[in-house]
Order: C-alpha cells, then sequence, then structure tokens
C-alpha cells in the first residue's frame, strides 16, 4: 500500500522542523562527492559538525589557548573557564547532579576502559559475573571480556529477539547474588534499537549490581536524564554528538566515584607527590591524568549548546518521521531484507540486498555521493545472531531530508532490478 509518496513526510500536528535552514548550518553538507551533492548517511559511525563547533574550536586556538589549571596567568584562566564550562553544559545535558560526576576522556571507548581498569578491578573478582546484551558495539564487550579473563569471572550475555530487542525474560534469568555489573547499550550502532534502559537498571540495582549505560548512539537521538534513569555510569563520545573527536565523558554517580582508584597516574590528578606515595585529587580530577582535550571539550560544550537550541525532542521526531519514510521505502525494494525491526527503533537502517555483498551496495551508494557504513559495525555478534558478517547501513541525522532518502531508494532500486 502506498502510505506515504515519494518526497512527502506525513502531515503532523506539530510544526515542521526547518531541515533547510538546519542544513546551512553543516558547511560539509555542501561538498561534492564523485560529481554529486554529498548525502551523508553515516552518522551512526560520525556526525557532522556545525559552523558554531568549527567556529568555538578556532576560536580556543586563537584567543584562550593555554594548558589549564597549572599556571596563574590570563590565558590559563581563559582556557580552564572554557574547560569548565564545557563540564558544566555536559552535566546540564546528561542530567548529572554535579558537574564532579562528568570525567572527560577521549570518547566512549575510553571511557568503557575507564570502568573496567578502575571500578571493574576493584569490584570484580573470582567467580563474579559481568552482564552484556547481544547488541553491544565491541567496546562494551572487549573490556569486560580481558577484566572477566583476568579476574577469573564470567560475562554472561542477554539475547535478543528476532526484532533486535533484549529479551527482559532472560535477562531477569540471568541476574544472580554474583551479578556485579551490566554493561548495556542504549541505542544499538548496528540496528538502531533502543532497548528498556530504565527497566535494566531497575532489576540490576534489585540484584545488587551496578550498570554501565553505553549512551554512544543515544545522546544524538533522545534527551538522556542519568538521575531518573539512576545509571550509576553513562558514557558517550563526542563525535557523535556533532562535537569533535577525541573528546568523550564518563558519568558517574558521585558515591561511585569516590570510591574508585584512578586508573592513569601522572600529572593533574595528585594532590600532593613524594617519592613514598602519592594523594589524589577527589572526582573528576582523579580520573585526568595527564593534559586532557582542552579545546575538543569546549567544543563539546558547543555542539551540546546548538543540540538545546534545536531541542531534542523536535529532533527526535523529525528523525522518527524520516526513519518512517525511510523504513517504508527500504521494505519495497525487490530482494531487500531490513534487520533489527523493533518497535523502538532511532533513525538507523541495517540491510542486505540480495545478489550483492554489503561493501558492492557501499561502493555503487558511494558512486552516487551516498554515504553509508557497509561492515560489521564493530558488533559482529549481533549480526551473527542473525546469520550475517556484514550489513549496508544507512544512519540519518536530523540534517536529513526525505529527497536523499529518495536517491539512496532510487540507486537501490535500481541495483535490484
Ligand atoms: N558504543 C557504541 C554503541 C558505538 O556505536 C560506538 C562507536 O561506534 C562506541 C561505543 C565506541 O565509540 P568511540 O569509537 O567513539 O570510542
Amino acid at each position: 500500500v502506498d502510505a506515504v509518496p515519494a518526497g512527502v513526510i506525513a502531515p503532523s500536528a506539530h510544526p515542521p522542523f526547518d531541515v533547510n535552514g538546519v542544513r546551512r548550518d553543516f558547511p560539509i553538507l555542501a561538498e561534492r562527492v564523485n560529481g554529486r551533492p554529498l548525502i551523508w548517511l553515516d552518522n551512526a559511525a560520525t556526525t557532522q559538525k556545525p559552523q558554531v563547533v568549527i567556529d568555538r574550536l578556532a576560536h580556543f586556538y586563537a584567543h584562550e589557548n593555554s594548558n589549564i589549571h597549572r599556571a596563574a596567568h590570563a590565558l590559563a584562566a581563559r582556557a580552564t573557564d572554557a574547560y569548565e564550562k564545557a563540564r558544566r553544559t555536559v552535566a546540564r545535558f546528561l542530567g548529572a547532579g554535579s558537574v564532579d560526576e562528568i570525567v572527560f576522556v577521549r570518547g566512549a571507548t575510553e571511557a568503557i576502559n575507564l570502568v573496567a581498569k578502575s571500578w571493574g578491578w576493584q569490584h570484580v573478582g573470582e567467580g563474579d559475573e559481568i552482564v552484556v546484551s547481544q547488541l553491544e558495539h565491541h567496546a562494551n564487550i572487549v573490556p569486560w571480556q580481558q577484566l572477566a579473563a583476568a579476574r577469573g569471572a564470567t560475562l554472561r550475555v542477554i539475547p535478543v529477539d528476532d526484532s533486535g530487542q533484549i529479551l527482559l525474560g532472560e535477562y531477569r534469568r540471568l541476574l544472580n547474588g554474583r551479578t556485579r555489573l551490566v554493561a548495556v547499550t542504549q541505542v544499538s550502532n548496528a540496528l538502531g534499537t533502543i532497548t528498556p534502559v530504565a527497566e535494566i537498571v531497575e532489576l540490576a540495582h534489585r540484584a545488587g549490581a551496578r550498570v554501565l549505560v553505553d549512551g554512544a548512539q543515544a545522546v544524538s537521538h533522545l534527551r538522556v536524564d542519568v538521575k531518573a534513569l539512576d545509571a550509576d555510569f553513562y558514557v558517550f563520545s563526542g563525535h557523535k554528538v556533532f562535537a569533535p573527536t577525541g573528546i568523550g565523558v564518563v558519568y558517574g554517580k558521585a558515591e561511585v566515584l569516590e570510591d574508585m582508584p584512578p586508573w592513569q597516574g601522572g600529572g593533574n590528578m595528585i594532590r600532593d607527590v613524594t617519592f613514598e606515595r602519592t594523594l589524589y585529587q577527589p572526582p573528576p580530577g582523579r580520573f585526568e591524568a595527564g593534559t586532557g582535550n582542552i579545546a575538543d571539550a569546549v567544543g563539546l560544550g558547543a555542539a551540546l549548546d546548538y543540540l538545546e537550541r534545536l531541542g531534542l525532542e523536535n529532533v527526535a521526531r523529525y528523525e522518527h518521521e524520516l526513519l518512517e519514510y525511510a523504513t517504508d521505502g527500504l521494505r519495497r525494494v525487490p530482494g531487500l531484507r531490513l534487520i533489527g525491526t523493533a518497535q523502538d527503533k532511532t533513525s538507523v537502517l541495517s540491510f542486505v540486498l540480495d545478489g550483492y555483498r554489503p561493501e558492492e551496495v557501499g561502493s555503487e551508494l558511494n558512486r552516487e555521493g551516498i554515504a553509508v557504513r557497509a561492515g560489521h559495525h564493530c558488533a559482529q555478534p549481533i549480526l551473527r545472531r542473525f546469520g550475517l558478517e556484514a550489513t549496508v547501513r544507512p544512519s540519518l541525522a536530523f540534517y536529513n531530508t526525505c529527497e536523499e532518502v529518495d536517491t539512496l531508494l532510487r540507486v537501490l532500486r535500481r541495483l535490484a532490478r
């Protein structure tokens, strides 16, 4: 049935999202690739940066650049103020109770490794269990596997149903008195599934376990409130939320961070050093050894301010319409099989096309200026759950349009013929 005609999004009660205005904020969207306008549908891998973020980085290096916290001079004060302001912005964005609950790291991968190396070594021992889901990115599998191997603990895996949604009943059965940690993604990078994290956290706490939520794919699509969620740790990467690469965040509950040992030693994280012993800073300083990524933290603050101005609710609504439009179109491409059909999804689409390897589809799309990821998306276990080694993955952001989706569909229909 033709539910929605091509190029048109179904009417809605809300004022239309000004996608053309928003597109002008992102200079890269005017690029041409292979003689065609760039169509960036690889947002789950990384997002593009608005001019305000690019300008903020340039301003930092032109007017504020210094190392932070140490020197008593004007630029050190400017750089420190800008860095700490970014921390306040992140705290507000996540709904954290205090700025001291925000630790800057390089990205979600480093964030999870920090928790594994510090909290994990402290709390996970022989015979203990760590629970992850089948949907996880390798970044939320490998550090726990390494920890489990080093400590004699066991990794348990929550399976998913045929739509790619977590089976809560199976999860309940996995929890027991030996469960120390549940590490689960809020949104699957490979399928787009939004997992029931609130229930997952509640059940874990009832079993006496802590919870780490991997928010890498969630923060650009959904309003996050770590206090309401009651997550013990929440991690994400700046580059997936319109900020620069090389900056990310660990949110940790104050009482949890305060008890954790540092994971790296060096400058900045100390209160006093003698050759006999070192006294450490309280969090978050304790976890930020050495010179961090000051400028990109400031850029992250600018990106989150930008997103707040757009309004996450407006973004989520528009992206949902775009997702429905794209899903409907993909379903009608002959020989195309969509993977990940959960009711709750963000705008990530994963598919395979009869007669083509995913990499071939990716190359054909690239020829038309369309950027998608084709491969295992650093989430091999979930693709293997569906009997696959790779998929094609267009992932949409609020600056994508129905017309871009139409171009994608046109190329896919041509290939399918
Ligand atoms: N977790 C999820 C769900 C992701 O999608 C990614 C990146 O794709 C990561 C973790 C790792 O993020 P990064 O590579 O920025 O450290």
